[in-house]
């Protein structure tokens, strides 16, 4: 019996009907565009946040999580839509709410995606109580249509402006490769991303510095390109490029413009790092994170001092090149490294933030890995 199995059991008093799991990510390079149409390119890591659940005979929703001390939290199928009180288990209900269900359901959840690092736990738990639903309940929805229906989950029932990027590559990803996803119609492709036998390793750095994402920092960046996109009479960032964004730079305030400018410079570095990779060019690729990073620090301002101390560390030590990843404001980098260096890196980043005074940073490395899939079907 599986660990979520167990913790069914023992917090619902039966087994489960299925269990689904669907993974964290870490974002290589194009951060902050998946709301402006652009491309990124992320893969899944090896951590994942497991869903296991069973349909009820009545209308209740009884929902726990591990994470949560396996507290049950339980709701009436009638009362869920947007705007009802909750904590975390709005994640799972908006969920619930996005894909229509009809039916009551026992819900438990354990989670393998540090909360609230920049690895996106909110898409793994979304993404797993998404497949788990599909499969149990004949849904036939398509990844493409449950990658839309997380994300409105996220955005109109939690009340978090995320983009599509986390919940399309939670469920679509393979093992071994990033996916290049055009965030427009979501078609997207398997880019090799074999980092081991190229000698090098991939830091996830997890400042400890942890964000907030509904306090309207985000909100705000949003605000901003729908601003540019309005003013500039394009229908998105994708359709501008930095001669015409310099061009008009008359029509923008100097926020719009360096904002807009992030946009811009991040969809082409994306398509370059997809060439690079393809050329297995890792020093090149180094470049574009560094330059990621830069943009994402001065122009775009959702960097934080201790994501500055941790990619400038990296780099100190020997890193081909590092960024933060994820919303900003805190969470996790990524260090591209040689292998060999792994130890040395992980010090200078550790020394690094001992003398700033910052909280001891969290180290881990992952591969490429598989997204959402079921685990196990009961009888
Ligand atoms: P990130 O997605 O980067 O980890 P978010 O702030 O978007 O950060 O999402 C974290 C939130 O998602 C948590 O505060 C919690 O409400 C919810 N969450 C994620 N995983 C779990 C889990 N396993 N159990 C309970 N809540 C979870
Ligand atoms: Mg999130």
């Amino acid at each position: 019996m599986s660990h979520i199995d167990r913790i069914f059991v023992d917090t619902f008093g039966y087994s489960p009907e299925i269990i689904a799991a669907a993974p964290g990510r870490v974002n290589l390079i194009g951060e902050h565009i998946d709301y402006s149409d652009g491309y990124v390119l992320p893969f899944a890591i090896s951590d994942r946040t497991f869903a296991a659940m069973s349909i009820r005979p009545d209308r209740l929703v009884r929902i726990a999580s591990a994470q949560r001390r396996n507290k049950i939290v339980t709701v009436n199928l009638d009362d869920i839509k947007p705007g009802l009180k909750g904590e975390w288990e709005r994640y799972a209900l908006g969920v619930i709410w996005a894909m229509g269900v009809k039916e009551g359901l026992d819900v438990m959840i354990d989670g393998h995606v540090p909360l609230g690092a920049g690895l996106s736990s909110s898409a793994a738990l979304e993404c797993s109580v998404a497949t788990a639903l599909n499969h149990l309940l004949s849904l036939g929805f398509d990844l493409q249509t449950l990658a839309r229906l997380t994300q409105k989950a996220e955005n109109d029932y939690v009340g978090v402006p995320c983009g599509i990027m986390d919940q399309s590559v939670s469920l679509m990803a393979q093992a071994g490769f990033a996916l290049l996803l055009d965030c427009r119609d979501l078609t997207s492709r398997n880019v090799s991303f074999d980092v081991a036998s190229n000698g090098l390793e991939l830091l996830i750095i997890d400042t400890q510095a942890h964000h907030s994402l509904t306090d309207g920092g985000y909100a705000r960046r949003r605000q901003s390109c729908d601003s540019v996109v309005a003013k500039l009479s394009v229908r998105s960032m994708r359709e501008l490029s930095l001669e015409k964004l310099s061009a008009s730079k008359d029509l923008l305030s100097d926020v719009e413009f360096i904002r807009a400018r992030h946009a811009v410079t991040e969809i082409s570095r994306v398509h370059s790092a997809v060439e690079a990779l393809e050329a297995k060019n890792f020093t090149e690729l180094g470049q574009l994170l560094n330059a990621s990073h830069a943009s994402l620090r001065d122009d775009y301002d959702v960097s934080c001092p201790e994501l500055n101390v941790a990619v400038d560390a990296s780099i100190a030590a020997g890193a081909l090149g590092a960024r933060m990843v994820g919303g900003g404001f805190g969470g996790s980098a990524i260090a591209l490294i040689n292998a060999s260096t792994t130890v040395d890196t992980i010090h200078s980043v550790e020394s690094a933030f001992k003398n700033a005074g910052f909280k001891a940073p969290r180290f881990f490395t992952s591969l490429p890995s598989q997204g959402a899939e079921i685990m196990q079907r009961g009888l």
